[in-house]
C-alpha cells in the first residue's frame, strides 16, 4: 500500500496538501513544531492511493509519497 511521510519540521500547516488530496488522508493535527506550526498527519480510517498530488502540491516539500509501504518506492514529492 503507498505511503506518505510527512517532514513535520517543513510543513507550514498551509492546508494545500489537504485540499489536493482526493482520499481525505491528510488532515492538520493537534501538535505543533519547532517553528510553532500545528503540522499535518495522516488520518485515521483512510488510505492513501499513491497519486503524489499531496507532495506537488507543498510550497515546502514536506511530504513524501511512496509507493509501496517500507520500501523507497517512486519518490513523488
Ligand atoms: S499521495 Fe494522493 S492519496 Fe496519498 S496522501 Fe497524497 S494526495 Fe492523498
Ligand atoms: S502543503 Fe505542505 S506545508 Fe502545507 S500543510 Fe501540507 S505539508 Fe504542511
Amino acid at each position: 500500500m503507498p505511503q506518505v511521510r510527512v517532514l513535520k519540521e517543513r510543513c507550514k500547516s498551509c492546508g494545500l496538501c489537504i485540499e489536493a488530496c482526493p482520499k481525505g488522508h491528510l488532515e492538520i493535527g493537534p501538535r505543533f513544531n519547532a517553528q510553532g506550526y500545528a503540522y499535518v498527519r495522516v488520518r485515521r480510517g483512510t488510505e492513501c492511493v499513491g497519486c503524489g498530488f499531496c507532495a506537488e502540491m507543498c510550497p515546502d516539500m514536506a511530504l513524501r509519497v511512496y509507493r509501496e509501504a517500507g520500501r523507497r518506492g517512486k519518490k513523488t514529492g
